[in-house]
């Protein structure tokens, strides 16, 4: 039976309206609005689309949104220095790195120097230990996304095989977390997994599926499990068009549910950031 389309775009749009509707109660109650600064280093077009869709979703929900561009010749200590003058800045709430950043900044090392109250991105060490004690605060959007589109299947994950393929900081590794805490039973591969010819014997057994690698159909549809709900979260350009990891056409006539790529995670990750700039200002402000 082919597969349900998973699209972020309803959820999205159910979530956008409901932020728009707490922003209005935080500004009557706190006479301003959560505010988030972007700092971009250097020039990057696939990064400017993705800031162009941030700075539109900001203004539906009616929050402040700045841009912080900064040259590509930035130092990784000018960069530290920027971010902690954006901290001790009461009126920005949120504050989030657009990645990629040029090679002299090392981005893994840039988390731990945004303060967690402002962290919108959910990367700073501490609101990472805050999932592992399963009270998550403020956590990988793209993650979050992930669990937000599974949500809607109304599956429940109670003792369910999950396997995750690709193990990030900011998919893989959140995504196991928060699958965990849900009491499914989480396998994550990863490249050892894919080069000791392991990764079809993982994926057959999953009753979820999440692949967050970056290489088109490297899931063969005929691995898909019958019934398996299937988070394609890969990117891939392949000539004019965009892919994702899994090998859509064969999967989804296995799968029960299945995401689109363009169209499954994609519009729900911008979604995740705002929603997580919203509780970040909650969190500031003892809720
Ligand atoms: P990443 O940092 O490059 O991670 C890719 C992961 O795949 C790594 O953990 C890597 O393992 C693993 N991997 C590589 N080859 C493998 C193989 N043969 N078998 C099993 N695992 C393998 O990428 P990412 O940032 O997580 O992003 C992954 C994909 O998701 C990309 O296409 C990206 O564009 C997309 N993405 C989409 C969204 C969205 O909003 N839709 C958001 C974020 C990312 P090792 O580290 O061990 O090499």
């Amino acid at each position: 039976m082919p597969a349900i389309l998973l699209e972020g775009r309803p959820i999205a749009e159910k979530i956008k309206s409901q932020l728009k509707e707490e922003v209005m109660g935080i500004k009557s109650r706190f006479n301003t609005a959560p505010t988030l600064a972007t700092i971009q280093v250097g020039e990057n077009s696939s990064a400017a689309i993705y800031l162009k869709s941030q700075k539109k979703f900001a203004k539906d929900i009616d929050i402040g949104f700045q841009e912080h561009p900064l040259p590509a010749s930035t130092s990784e200590k000018e960069l530290i220095d920027y971010i902690e003058k954006l901290n001790s800045e009461k009126s920005i709430t949120g504050i989030l790195l657009q990645l990629p950043l040029p090679n002299q900044i090392n981005a893994k090392d840039m988390p731990i120097h945004i303060n967690p109250l402002k962290d919108v991105e959910g990367m700073h060490p501490e609101n990472v230990g805050q999932a592992i004690f399963g009270k998550m605060r403020i956590g990988s959007c793209t993650a979050l996304a992930v669990m937000e589109l599974i949500k809607s299947t109304g599956v429940d994950l109670y003792g369910k095989e999950a396997v995750i393929v690709g193990h990030s900081e900011i998919v893989g590794k959140p995504v196991s977390l928060l699958l965990l805490d849900k009491f499914a039973t989480t396998t994550t591969c990863h490249i050892a997994t894919g080069q000791r010819g392991y990764l079809p014997t993982h994926v057959k057994r999953a009753e979820i599926l999440v692949v967050a690698v970056g290489r088109p159909g490297i899931i063969q549809g005929e691995w898909v499990k019958e019934g398996a709900v299937v988070i394609d979260v890969g990117i891939n350009r392949v000539g004019e068009k965009i892919v994702g990891d899994v090998e859509f056409e064969k999967a989804a006539q296995r799968a029960s549910y299945i995401t689109p790529v363009p169209g499954g995670v994609g519009p729900l990750t911008v979604t995740m950031l705002m929603r997580n700039t919203v509780e970040a200002f909650k969190l500031q402000r003892g809720r």
